[in-house]
């Protein structure tokens, strides 16, 4: 198993993409803490099945937005399995609205929760990943980093700023064995792509040249590749992952 003897952190853990990642980590062998808001059952769920299929699992509730919950929910991690190797910031809402209609709220809702909790949770971890001279970072982009979706204003700074924030952050920890990349996801069929997908998920399709919709595994396989040994030379990279959205053919 490519991960045996790790300790992971994921940040919305407890469903859609996040849920994937910590199977993905897990069936590689690494013990996984996970990180979710507010629905306990579907987390209190995930760690019953985890364990079942005889894994290590840990469920903490905490809130990404706020510094000092992020800070407790790595000293948890730390005081149950002593390290961290591995962080998946991958928590992450939408709020979308035309900028003249989006109110404050809605701006810095998204900007804390998609933004803020990657320096919450990097931050936290950079000393203990800095002694251990050892770390795989992954921070959640999206193609929405990139695109100019009307509506979007909040998400795409949002997820431009984790994008650059990965650049630096990789550059200051490079030489202590810490690699840090992002993912940036297409149309992946969650809880938070629903309502869109339902409105138009036929006409999606025929935007993305492979003809289907993202499956959460699709960014589990990246991300459980951006975790292993094997990516030791890549850092500061984003990886998309969008059935070819991105490329803009016809
Ligand atoms: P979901 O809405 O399905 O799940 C979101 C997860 O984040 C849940 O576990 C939720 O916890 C947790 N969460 C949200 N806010 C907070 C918070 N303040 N504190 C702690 N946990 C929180 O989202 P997806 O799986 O679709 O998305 C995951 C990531 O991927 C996000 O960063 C998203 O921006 C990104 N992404 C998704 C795409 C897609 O098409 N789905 C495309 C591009 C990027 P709880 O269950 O308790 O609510």
């Amino acid at each position: 198993m490519k991960l045996a003897g790790r300790v992971a952190l994921v940040t919305g853990g407890s469903r859609g993409i996040g849920k994937a990642i910590v199977w993905a980590l897990a069936k590689e062998g690494a013990k996984v803490a996970f990180v979710y808001r507010s629905n306990q059952e579907a987390a209190d769920k995930l760690v019953a099945d985890l364990e079942l299929d005889q894994h290590e699992a840990l469920a903490i509730q905490a809130d990404v937005k706020d510094k000092k919950q992020a800070d407790a929910a790595v000293e948890k991690v730390l005081e149950k399995w002593e390290k961290i190797d591995i962080l998946v910031n991958n928590a992450g809402i939408i709020r979308d609205g035309l900028l003249a209609l989006m109110e404050e709220d809605m701006w810095t809702d998204v900007i804390e929760t998609n933004l803020n909790s990657v320096y919450n949770f990097c931050h936290a971890v950079t000393r203990p990943m800095m002694s251990a001279r050892y770390g795989r970072v992954i921070n959640m982009s999206s193609v929405a980093a990139s695109y100019s979706n009307p509506g979007q204003a909040n998400y795409a700074a949002s997820k431009g700023g984790v994008e650059g924030f990965t650049r630096c952050f990789a550059t200051e920890l490079a030489r202590r064995g810490v690699t840090v990349n992002a993912v940036a996801p297409g149309f992946i069929e969650t809880d938070m792509t629903e309502a869109v997908v339902n409105a138009a998920g036929a006409q999606i399709k025929k935007a993305i040249p492979v003809r289907r919709l993202g499956r959460p595994d699709d960014i589990s396989n990246a991300v459980l590749f951006l975790a292993s040994e094997e990516s030791s030379y890549i850092t500061g990279q984003v990886l998309t992952v969008d059935g070819g959205l991105s490329l803009g053919g016809m």
